[in-house]
């Protein structure tokens, strides 16, 4: 079955025949004997006990993300950095490090960053080579966590090559894919082991809920860690049976049935408005790079951009619906944002809707400049998150907002 029929074809099981999802809002589920209860909460038996462990709700959703990324299994969380959190703290324990790019959505940049006071060292490598990864490998390195397209880099990191690397190093491989969505890529078939998404961006696409997911490949040996003793007789599932039963579980980062129920609303329309959003992205892009006020414009679609033949090599069916442009300073770019008429200014990506924002007075504005600097948030720079309207109102919007500007 084609990806395209996948999406909007994953059926779920239902006593009455529903073809949505029903909205399962218990906090909890009753057994008629005390038996039944006891192996469900012992991992002797499949079934639900407390929704801040799981929801039928949540696990249709689940079951499709993980289907859609190619996965074994899947956790949805209650955000994108819910996600990352439980992932992460999986892995990590006092003493650990890991690695990462500074080529990272600033939320996850600060997460990373702040596991230093639970005595966890993050490693940013400056380059997105296996190369420069392979330099910060020492024998305490948990993981690799890499994003398909850095926010607002818009980066491209060699996740071939890393995996590879990792795969020899026996250490995990973690893909952000958010800002991809499975439409684009899907990092298990290049040898990830846990991809996540941030569901709140373009699997739900109308800014309607937050919610976010691990994707578990089940292709990693965790034998290998220490704190995976107790989880052996899981095999390859080792990590989901984990995470769920304890950061997840402890920490109660789960997901609402209702918000899980909305983020699978955007499932079967995920491939068209992809195809949407990088058609008219490609587009705005060769515009705004033909014009003189714009200094500089930044997106994977464009021939000249560095990391072109790499999407080429590692996107299907397009390069992305996010863009960046630098004009010259900070005033600028907020005249520029204040011009224009169709793109809503906010903290947002991948609605279907035109977004816009000035990253370094907002997402960044906790970090210092050296930080900023290299996180790709400059002060002249306009991140566009490009939504499906007709491209002709946009670049029209764009004239009108650059000329008011000079
Ligand atoms: C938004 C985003 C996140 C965080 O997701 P939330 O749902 O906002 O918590 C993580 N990674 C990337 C790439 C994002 O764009």
């Amino acid at each position: 079955m084609d990806f395209e029929t996948k999406l909007v074809n994953l059926k779920i099981k239902d006593q009455y025949g529903a073809t949505n999802t029903p909205v399962y809002l218990n906090n909890s589920f009753a057994y008629d004997n005390a038996e039944d209860l006891e192996k469900v909460f012992n991992n002797r038996a499949l079934g639900y006990t407390y929704s801040r462990i799981s929801n039928p709700s949540t696990k249709s959703v689940e079951d499709k993300l993980a289907g859609l990324e190619g996965g074994k299994q899947a956790i949805v969380c209650a955000s994108g950095m819910a996600a990352i959190s439980t992932a992460t703290l999986t892995l990590l324990e006092a003493g650990d490090e890991f690695i990462s790019t500074s080529s990272l959505f600033g939320g996850t940049y600060n997460l990373f960053k702040n596991y230093q006071k639970y005595g966890i060292k993050a490693r940013f490598s400056q380059g997105i080579e296996a190369e420069d990864i392979a330099e910060l490998i020492t024998d305490k390195t948990k993981f690799v966590f890499l994003e398909t397209l850095g926010n607002p880099k818009l980066d491209i990191p060699d996740i071939k090559g890393i995996a590879k690397l990792c795969e020899k190093n026996q250490i995990p491989l973690i893909v952000d894919s958010t800002v991809t969505s499975p439409v684009l890529i899907k990092p298990i078939e290049l040898g990830a082991n846990l991809v996540i998404h941030s569901t709140s961006k373009y699997i739900n696409g109308t800014s309607n809920s937050i919610g976010g997911v691990i994707v578990d490949g089940a292709n990693f040996d965790w034998t290998v860690f220490d704190n995976f003793a107790d989880y052996k007789r899981f095999g390859k599932l080792a990590f989901s049976v984990k995470a769920r039963g304890e950061v997840f579980k402890d920490f109660g980062p789960c997901s609402s049935p209702l918000s899980s129920m909305l983020n699978e609303l955007g499932i079967p329309t995920l491939a068209l408005r992809m195809e949407k959003h990088c058609q008219n992205a490609l587009e705005l892009a060769e515009f705004l790079a033909e014009h003189p006020e714009v200094k500089e414009v930044n997106y994977p679609g464009l021939e000249d951009n560095q990391y072109n033949q790499r999407a080429k090599k590692l996107f299907a069916n397009g390069f992305g619906g996010m863009l960046t442009l630098r004009v010259g300073s900070k005033e600028k770019a907020f005249e520029i944002i204040n011009n224009l008429e169709y793109f809503y200014n906010l903290a947002n990506i991948g609605d279907v809707k035109s977004l816009v924002i000035h990253p370094a007075s907002t997402i960044y504005a906790g970090n210092t400049v050296e930080e900023r600097e290299s996180l790709g948030a400059y002060d002249d720079l306009i991140r566009v998150s490009v939504g499906i309207e007709n491209v002709e109102d946009l670049k029209a919007d764009f004239a009108q907002a650059l000329v008011k500007n000079s």
